[in-house]
């Protein structure tokens, strides 16, 4: 998934502070409000960290454009989670030349690649002239001093950090629904997965600082909070309050104004009821866990060594499922992984049934360097990854249809998140993350409707203003 760019918003930050004049990099930056652009690739972790690193940037005197072509200075912040992902960013680099766009254009590797492939970024691409991994985006400012004096080929590498990257600059790209980051780094080992790699150990933000950041964004007009980590419930108050996540989550959506509280990324080891009571208990938190299984086979889950069984699983999708209200579950599904067996895949598709998922994010495997995986045999062939990753999909897409199905004619609160001039039609998600398209005004983006579902599909609902009396059933 590729984030966009940034757009450019009203009340940027206009705290500029005069480059040093030397080298380059100097020259670009020698007038106020260098250009700069940001491509994100990745999670919610790394679109909030560009928004983070915008703000940075808008604080020493860039200001944001929309197009590389427009930028002098183009970050490109990365992941590495898939190959075809990391794959985007070389080619993206690809169109640089040196000489023809380096001496113009100061160009930086953010994220999980830059991490992953460090120096060897500059012989691929000798025109690239920072490479930042997100455990150092605390040390950006110095970095940036560095670029600014002229220096090239920096490097912020270093795992080696109890920070969180927090700015209070962040220069967030949406107007009513916030991402802050609460826990940075994965402690956990799956065999697959490069973050553990990329982004360092486990650090929890204090809960002091969290709950001020939403009290600020809520009198700012912020009305959703998503609080984000890779592993999200592991969170581990360092303040004195010693908060629990579930606590945490319940302080949050008592903050006044915060009206809907979403997280992501949950593990499902240290998933626990008190969430879910945490959810029946506080009407702001949203009827919706993302909670990634990746596959229905133990043999398969005990290779990723996701530490839980699909039996331990299924307990903990029984315990949302046992909630007062109605909670719509998602997760994270990976295909063909190292020694998948036909057996082993059709667990995974009876695993789809048994839970009636109403969204999966459905990959294929792809083996990542200096993984655990990555040195077990890719057994399963790329053609038949990509049979049963169709099956999969075609069997999902039956199964959302249905329970979407269940939405018609009932009555929503949605809050409203686009528009689409040439269709007249509003975009907004009910508190169980479901698309819902409906005729509606541009004025309304922001806002939270009553919507009536009228028909529905396997992705997205349609619906229409509630009435007075059909307004008076509303579902959340
Ligand atoms: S829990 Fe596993 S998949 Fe998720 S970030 Fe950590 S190591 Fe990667």
């Amino acid at each position: 998934m590729t984030s966009g760019p940034f757009q450019i918003l009203p009340g940027s930050p206009q705290l500029f502070e005069s480059a040093k004049a030397q080298g380059d990099f100097a020259r670009v930056c020698e007038s106020a409000g260098k250009p700069f652009y940001i491509e994100t690739f990745g999670c919610q972790m790394n679109v909030h960290d560009s928004e983070k690193v915008a703000g940075v940037l808008m604080a020493r005197g860039y200001r944001p454009v929309s197009s590389p072509e427009e930028a002098e200075v183009i970050f490109y912040n990365t992941c590495s989670i898939r190959e075809k992902a990391a794959q985007k960013v070389f080619s993206r680099l690809g169109t640089y030349r040196k000489g023809r766009d380096s001496d113009r254009k100061i160009i930086g590797v953010l994220g999980c690649v830059a991490q992953q492939e460090a120096d060897r970024i500059f012989e691929r691409a000798p025109h690239v002239s920072l490479v930042c991994g997100s455990a150092s985006y605390p040390k950006l400012p110095d970095l940036l001093d560095q670029l600014e004096s002229g220096h090239r080929r920096i490097t912020g590498l270093s795992l080696d950090t109890d920070e969180c990257f927090e700015t209070e600059m962040t220069r967030r790209d949406n107007r009513f629904r916030a991402y802050i980051t609460i826990i940075e780094g994965c402690d956990k080992a799956c065999t697959y997965c490069v973050v553990p790699m990329t982004r360092g150990p486990e650090r929890s933000r204090p809960s002091n600082t969290i709950l001020s950041e939403c009290r600020r964004l809520a009198e700012e007009g912020f009305t959703e909070i998503q609080l984000l980590g890779q592993t999200v419930n592991s969170y581990r108050d360092p303040a004195p309050a010693r908060l629990s996540f579930a606590e945490l989550l319940a302080r949050v959506a008592e903050v006044p104004g915060v009206r809907r509280v979403r997280f992501t990324t949950s593990h499902p080891h240290d998933f626990s009821a008190d969430i879910v009571e945490a959810i029946d208990r506080h009407p702001a938190l949203c009827d919706q866990i993302h909670l990634p299984v990746q596959s229905g086979s133990n043999a398969v889950l005990q290779r990723m060594r996701r530490t839980y069984t699909r039996e331990e699983y299924l307990e903990k999708i029984h315990c949302i499922r046992s909630a007062k209200r109605a909670i719509s579950i998602s997760t994270d599904m990976i295909v063909g992984f190292c020694g998948e067996t036909i057996e082993d895949f059709e667990e995974t598709l009876s695993l789809l049934d048994e839970v009636g998922y109403d969204q999966v994010f459905s990959f294929k495997y792809s083996p990542r360097p200096k993984t655990v995986a990555g040195h077990l045999e890719d057994s399963v062939p790329e053609e038949e990854k990509g049979r049963r990753l169709s099956v999969l999909q075609a069997k999902q897409r039956e199964i959302q249809n249905q329970r979407n199905q269940t939405c018609v004619e009932q009555t929503y609160e949605v809050l409203v998140e686009g528009f689409q001039p040439r269709l007249g039609q509003a975009v907004g998600r009910t508190t169980s993350n479901r698309i819902v398209n409906f005729p509606g005004e541009p004025s309304w983006l922001g806002r939270y409707m009553n919507v009536r579902v009228t028909a529905s599909g396997p992705n997205s609902l349609v619906g229409e203003l509630a009435t007075e009396q059909t307004a008076g059933q509303v579902k959340r």
